[in-house]
């Protein structure tokens, strides 16, 4: 199991996950939201126009992703495996990536509506990646990872959030009947009291 694609609705803690996998099993974390938010710091062409769909809650086109995605698929460090994390997020991604490598295993972490929205709406995230919460740090809000000053996400308001998790369930959740019709696919059940290490070893029985 070495191309591993992971799926969830935002908020349900794929990034997190995706960073302790890639660590235990040695292989890069792709995550196409950091990839493009890197971009948009940097104001480079791609940034300047994936800014107003993320700014939005939108999904940014397809073609704008699946060639950043087959160009990062394609580097030596991804030739063991990889994990990606935020791609697929629609049907036409997901044939594209069929064209261009083979997926043994998608794993959906799959969390209840009303658990993400506790979650989405306290989360802080670091530019190290760590990911966190208004109500496991102390007021000051430095990051336990790297000391940095930790920020609320600007699509991480509750308007956007409303449609991020839309465009999760119109366009994202079809993937789940897409990769079972494959059969790799397979279903970690989290629920909103799980911490962060018992969904890992939950996650770690399944790979
Ligand atoms: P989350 O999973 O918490 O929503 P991400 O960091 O994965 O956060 O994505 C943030 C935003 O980046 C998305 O709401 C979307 O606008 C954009 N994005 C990321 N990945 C894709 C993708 N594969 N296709 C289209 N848009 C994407
Ligand atoms: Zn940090």
């Amino acid at each position: 199991m070495r191309n591993i694609v992971l799926l969830g609705a935002p908020g349900a803690g794929k990034g997190t996950q995706a960073v302790l996998i890639a660590k235990e099993y040695n292989i890069p974390h792709i995550s196409t939201g950091a990839i493009l938010r890197k971009n948009i710091q940097e104001g480079t062409e791609l940034g300047k126009q994936a800014k107003s769909y993320i700014e939005a809650g939108q999904l940014v086109p397809d073609s704008l992703v699946i060639d950043i995605v087959a160009d990062r698929l394609g580097q030596d460090d991804a030739k063991n495996g990889y994990i990606l994390d935020g791609f697929p997020r629609t049907i036409a991604q997901a044939e594209a990536l069929d064209r261009v490598t083979t997926i043994d295993l998608v794993l959906d972490i799959n969390v209840p509506f009303e658990a993400i929205i506790e979650r989405l709406s306290g989360r802080l995230v670091c530019k190290c990646g760590e990911t966190s919460h208004v109500d496991w740090v102390d007021s000051d809000r430095k990051c336990p990872k790297c000391g940095e000053t930790l920020f609320v996400r600007d699509d991480d308001k509750p308007e956007t959030v409303r449609a991020r998790l839309a465009v999760y369930e119109k366009q994202t959740a079809p993937l789940i009947g897409y990769y079972e019709a494959k059969g790799n696919l397979v279903s970690v059940d989290v629920d909103g009291s799980d911490q962060v290490e018992d969904v890992f070893e939950k996650v770690k029985k399944v790979l």
